[in-house]
């Protein structure tokens, strides 16, 4: 098979011919159909996460077909559209992970494409309890950027306390706000798209937005301040200026969850105590939440807006991504062989 990876920290992508592998216990083999390209993946071709083997094949976007089965995998058969995720796996056993919080598993936490090789290659094996399924009607360039970029956003309002009428805002309208103006829209909020500059404001309608904020033309915290303040805000920005820009316009009890990686946060601790506000982290999710999140876009019709790349073009689709200029997503279209 043909698959790109990464050879050392900091190396050049190589396109490479590796042995197609094979499933071990409760994992399966994935035909790879598509893999998005995140930010994250950047911690691979820079060496920033602690203890990766090189080479690696990076990727953990990612909707294929299942292609073998290993040993003592239940459920899952040959030729199901799975999909998956950033989550590959945890312990199950160990504390964390017996209050439910798999994310935080500090035994046996697994991460596509930085603990085993990634997307970025016409086959892959992963664990089955990584799997999500994928409904029919999406495609698999669709559904790629979901599997990271929407799962986040997806579960950080649906996590987020907020429910149907109150006002929701969501800074930044990139990869990660376009899907979460969205599914703002469409679970019911009252959604405010907050971006720099007047131009933004048409597109942030066409998405599904119910109010434009441009943070150039006027202070958004005033701005969500007359419209009742925010119950929740979705920081997807990557500025830390801009959230405390938005941090004042927070409703009583609202919530600020931060989901762009931005630099440190400066928050007044009078705004906290005297409306009870908080301001927050979320994670992406595990395998069922990103196959809520494929089930809800399809049937609600969000959809992730791409720049698809052949997987020899993956260096160049990478750059892409990394620039900051693409809109909004950048995925490897992979036609794999057999
Ligand atoms: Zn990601
Ligand atoms: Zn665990």
């Amino acid at each position: 098979m043909h698959a790109m990876q990464v050879p050392q920290p900091k190396g050049a992508f190589e396109l490479v011919e590796r042995e197609i592998p094979e499933p071990q216990a409760k994992w399966v083999r994935i035909k790879v159909q598509a893999c998005g390209i995140c930010h994250s993946d950047s911690l691979v071709k820079d060496g920033t996460w602690p203890g990766i083997q090189y080479p690696r094949i990076p990727g953990h976007e990612i909707i294929g077909i299942i292609d073998a089965v290993g040993p003592d995998v239940a459920e899952w058969k040959l030729g199901q559209r799975v999909g998956v995720g950033w989550h590959g796996g945890n312990c199950g056993y160990y504390d964390h992970c017996r209050r439910g919080d798999f994310f935080a598993c500090n035994v046996a936490l697994l991460t596509t494409g930085i603990s085993f090789d990634g997307g970025y290659a016409e086959y892959m094996v992963a664990p089955a309890e990584a799997l999500a399924r994928v409904p029919d009607e999406l495609s698999a360039v669709d559904g790629a950027p979901l599997m990271c970029a929407g799962v986040t956003t997806f579960n950080a309002l649906r996590n987020s306390g907020a429910k149907g009428g109150d006002v929701v805002a969501v800074l930044g309208i990139g990869g990660l706000g376009h899907l979460g103006v969205q599914f703002a829209a469409r679970m019911g909020f009252k959604t405010v798209a907050i971006a720099r500059g007047k131009d933004k404001g048409a597109f942030a309608k066409e998405l599904g937005a119910h109010h434009y904020i441009d943070s150039q033309a006027s202070d958004p915290a005033a701005e969500l301040t007359k419209l009742g303040g925010a119950k929740v805000v979705i920081a997807t920005v990557t500025n830390a200026d801009a959230m405390t820009a938005v941090l004042g316009g927070l409703a009583p009890n609202g919530v600020f969850m931060v989901i762009g990686a931005a630099g440190p946060l400066s928050v007044d601790p009078i705004l906290l105590i005297s409306g009870c506000r908080s301001v927050k982290g979320w994670y992406s999710g595990t395998a069922i939440d990103s196959q809520d999140t494929l089930s809800f876009s399809a049937s609600s019709g969000v959809h992730s807006m791409n720049e698809a790349f052949p997987l020899e073009r993956a260096a160049e689709a990478y750059e892409r991504m990394m620039s900051g200029k693409a809109r909004f997503r950048v995925v490897l279209s992979i036609e794999g062989k057999g």
